[in-house]
């Protein structure tokens, strides 16, 4: 057996111990590794935990921005253009409603 085959496939951590076809050290180095390859699966998952979990989403979006002040006035200041198209989309479909 050689030493790499004894190595956990995502972290290295040693295998000693573990069964002898075991390619991972535990549950969470399969689980992280398993999303890592399917980023779909991981989007998906990312998707209904945030549908099913409103309130944990909402909570870290509040921690981030406390923990990163600048948050706001440096996304509008990287996404200026975005910003401009954004507006004159909408105010050009309010005039549309309003024309009617
Ligand atoms: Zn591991």
């Amino acid at each position: 057996m050689t030493a790499l085959a004894r190595d956990c496939k995502w972290c290295g951590a040693s295998m000693e111990g573990k069964r002898s076809d075991a390619i991972f050290c535990s549950r969470k180095c399969y689980a992280v590794s398993y999303r890592k390859a399917n980023p779909e699966y991981q989007r998906e998952y990312q998707r209904k935990y945030n549908r099913d979990n409103p309130d944990y989403q909402r909570e870290y979006q509040r921690k981030y921005v406390q923990a990163n002040p600048d948050y706001h006035s440096n996304y509008r200041q990287a996404n200026r253009e975005r910003i401009a198209e954004r507006d004159r989309v909408k105010r050009h479909a309010l005039k549309q409603e309003t024309d009617q």
